[in-house]
């Protein structure tokens, strides 16, 4: 009999283990892809959509193409809850997929639940992307909440947009700590000035507390105007994981071993930003890490098919970072060093376009 193995997410990682399952077939086994949408948006080129560098197909793969081409199935279903005892997998729609073997790569989503989801605009999951930001860009003074590199790219390619376009108003950014704090004071000191310099307001050290149709409360009890905003407050687990009772981290993020397995489940798999590796509790949620750990799943998947030992995942010890800045520049990031130019957003721009070549 042939066994399933389901892929829920279309993930970085599980991109991957499609693509090379048409290299390389996993073997005598059935795959179906889950996820909720006919899309996968790609997170690293959303600045160069909002700034209007790219258009909406260039910064989305059709997955019912690749699964296609790829010998996988694919189910436009979004995952609710598994039962790992009974292996099943329940969707929102309440259908059932009983499977063998079962990987997840959902993301996260970003929006924390004291706050009502209608007020505040979200990226996540990613195919609202476009449908958010085409309106969020159009406003006189969209505010973001969130000072990470996401929200600082957002709002400087919120405001170049508005910037090219004449477009009356200026983008507002709320951060509780100040801008990149996971950097170097000098990196934050120059994201900060390139904000101000392209027009951006920010508010540094200041929580959000209430949110109001046009206005914000904050810690401080300053009220900020805004005319919508876009919430990057940094990564939450999806439900999922919670609702079927698998241990979790303090964000809902499931725990998985350096094999990129469940730890109580060895046929469950997980990666990119919906899992923690309990070896490195403290790693950033970041595409970079999710492509990475791609070809190990798939490898691992293939081992475990054919009861041989499994690799080891190990994170890379510094990771590249290029936020777009507007402008066709960009901000190069590696550890302490950072460097600002057009050459650097070139280089981010080959990265992004060749990812997206190999999934087209
Ligand atoms: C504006 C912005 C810019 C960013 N830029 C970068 C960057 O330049 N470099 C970088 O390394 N990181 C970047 N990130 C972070 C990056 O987006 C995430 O770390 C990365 O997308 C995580 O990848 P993933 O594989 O975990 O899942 P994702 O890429 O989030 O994909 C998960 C998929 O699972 C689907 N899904 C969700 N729930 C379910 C469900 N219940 N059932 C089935 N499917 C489901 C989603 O719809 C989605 O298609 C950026 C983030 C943002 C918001």
């Amino acid at each position: 009999m042939r066994l399933r193995l389901i892929l829920v997410g279309a993930g970085h990682a599980h991109l991957e283990v499609i693509r090379l399952n048409s290299v390389m077939p996993l073997g005598n086994i059935e795959i179906y892809l889950i996820s909720p949408s006919d899309y996968q948006y790609y997170s690293g080129m959303f600045s160069g959509y909002t700034e209007g560098l790219y258009d909406e197909d260039d910064i989305r793969i059709n997955l019912r193409e690749l699964t296609n081409k790829c010998g996988v199935n694919f189910i436009k279903k979004s995952a609710s809850r598994v039962f790992p005892e009974r292996k099943k997998l329940f969707c929102e729609d309440g259908a059932v997929y009983p499977f063998d073997l079962i990987s997840f790569d959902l993301g996260s989503k970003s929006i924390p639940p004291e706050f009502v989801h209608s007020q505040v605009c979200s990226v996540k999951p990613n195919f609202q992307f476009v449908e958010q930001i085409n309106e969020i860009r159009e406003s006189s003074t969209p505010l973001v909440v969130g000072g990470g590199a996401a929200g600082c790219e957002l709002a400087l390619s919120i405001q170049a947009y508005k910037n090219n376009r004449e477009i009356k108003g200026d983008v507002r950014i709320v951060t509780a700590d100040k801008v990149l704090s996971s950097s170097s004071n000098k990196t934050s000191g120059k994201i900060k000035s390139l904000l101000e310099r392209s027009g951006v307001q920010v508010w540094e050290n200041e929580r959000v507390s209430d949110i109001y149709d046009d206005y914000i409360e904050t810690s401080f009890n300053n009220h900020i105007h805004h005319s919508g905003l876009l919430w990057l407050g940094g990564p939450i687990g999806e439900p999922i994981f919670q609702l079927s009772n698998l241990a979790v981290d303090e964000k809902g993020f499931a725990f998985i071993t350096d094999a990129l397995q469940f730890e109580k489940y060895s046929f469950m798999f997980g990666a990119g930003d919906c899992v923690t590796l309990r070896s490195y509790p403290n790693l950033d949620k970041s595409g970079v890490y999710a492509v990475r750990q791609g070809p190990i799943l798939f490898e691992n998947l293939h081992r475990y098919i054919n009861n041989q030992p499994l690799q080891s995942y190990e994170p890379q010890k510094k990771a590249l970072y290029i936020l777009s800045t507007g402008g066709e520049k960009g901000l190069l990031l590696y550890g302490k060093f950072s460097h600002h130019s057009h050459q650097a957003w070139k280089l981010k721009n080959k990265i992004d376009t060749n990812f997206m070549k190999k999934y087209k």
